[in-house]
């Protein structure tokens, strides 16, 4: 990994105010010539992004939406959020297609719609895509990921602002990463897919059960320019532990 490297901190549905004191170490890190490389994004929940963006304000850790509405504007759908909204707090991501939200029902349709939305805001896109373990099973994964990056990505013209997030989901909170070698074939797959979409060398990103023990050899996966990394993330010190054992 040469370029930039991201890591993505998803909280999901955790965290409260007093979660914010635990980031002043990785704060003081990211301010470190040697982690220059480092791009931290955190997508707290919403009620917690405003208090990010002002923690995070003297430091270049970014902040981010873990959904949004597919309408950009004002509009009355209850209990939403739009990328108009975002914005306006300060955000500059948005995570996209996320498994949980497609096993809520969010169809790849709808995920195209967000994505569009979203860029039109001059926001960033995380598009999280992945194969179940069923489809893993049937030997689909391919036309899964296919599938999901000509859906998503459907007439959707400023891609270079937009970064893929390979999540396989029978791998999100289990515990459970791929084996080297499938993972490389995939996101191998992934860049040729995408090359057919877009000019632009979209960051490829590997996301599922990263951690501070396995990242030793996720690191070395080739293709990959960073993580999204969900339960480990909301620790301070596992989160920090992952960056340095990354850059070392
Ligand atoms: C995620 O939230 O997308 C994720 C990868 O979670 P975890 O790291 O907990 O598997």
């Amino acid at each position: 990994m040469t370029n930039n490297i991201y890591f993505i901190a998803n909280w999901k549905m955790y965290g409260s105010t007093s979660s914010l004191n635990s980031l002043n170490k990785l704060i003081n890190l990211s301010k470190l010539k040697k982690y220059n490389k480092a791009k931290i994004i955190y997508f707290p929940p919403f009620t917690l992004i405003n208090d990010f963006i002002k923690k995070f304000s003297k430091s270049k850790i970014s902040v981010g939406g873990q959904n949004c509405h597919q309408h950009e504007d004002y509009g009355s759908f209850t209990g939403s959020i739009s990328p108009k909204m975002l914005k306006d707090l300060g955000c500059q991501f948005v995570i996209l297609g996320h498994s949980e939200n497609r096993t809520l029902g969010e169809s790849d349709h709808v995920i195209n719609k967000k994505i569009r939305s979203a860029l039109n805001k001059n926001l960033k896109i995380i598009f999280c895509i992945g194969e179940t373990l069923k489809e893993k099973r049937k030997k689909a994964t391919h036309s899964v990921l296919r599938k999901q990056i000509n859906r998503g990505l459907k007439g959707v013209k400023n891609c270079q602002n937009i970064l893929i997030a390979y999540e396989p989901v029978w791998s999100i909170g289990s515990g459970l990463i791929p084996k080297s070698e499938a993972l490389e074939i995939n996101v191998r797959k992934i860049r040729k897919l995408i090359s057919k979409k877009t000019k632009f060398k979209l960051p490829i990103l590997y996301g599922g059960s990263v951690n501070s023990q396995n990242i030793t050899s996720l690191k070395n996966i080739t293709g990959i320019s960073g993580f999204l990394i969900g339960s480990a993330s909301q620790s301070s010190k596992k989160f920090i532990d992952i960056i340095k054992k990354t850059i070392n």
